[in-house]
């Protein structure tokens, strides 16, 4: 599916792994902040289209996740996990014709107990 941030600079396209089957929110320090819910793809299955140098990554604490942001409009687009760095997690609500709203109750991750940092 397509996707893209608000000010239309950057666009992907993606495959998801499992759909919004397992659509997360997280409650980490910046997760929680984002206030976002994601879905996952594998690294192979997004594909920056258009837009990619106005991309902007921010890390943190073990730097091994990589969080992109459209540096127009302030838009997260996806990241590439530190739990499996071999997967992105999505923001759904970029997703073209995906309305989060309908996604109802969606599951918390433990960011606070992150997997890596146990
Ligand atoms: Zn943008």
């Amino acid at each position: 599916m397509k996707g893209t941030c608000h000010c239309g600079a950057v666009e992907i396209e993606v495959e998801l792994l499992n759909g919004f089957a397992d659509a997360r929110r997280c409650d980490c320090s910046f997760c929680r902040r984002r206030g976002t819910i994601a879905v996952t793809a594998r690294l192979s299955d997004l594909r920056v289209v258009r837009g990619a140098e106005n991309l902007t990554l921010y890390q943190f604490g073990t730097r091994t996740a990589k969080h992109w942001f459209c540096r127009t409009c302030g838009n997260y687009t996806h990241h590439q996990r530190r739990s499996n760095p071999g997967e992105y997690g999505v923001n759904v609500a970029i997703l073209e014709g995906v309305n989060p709203r309908d996604l109802g109750e969606v599951p918390w991750t433990d960011g606070v107990n992150h997997p890596s940092d146990r």
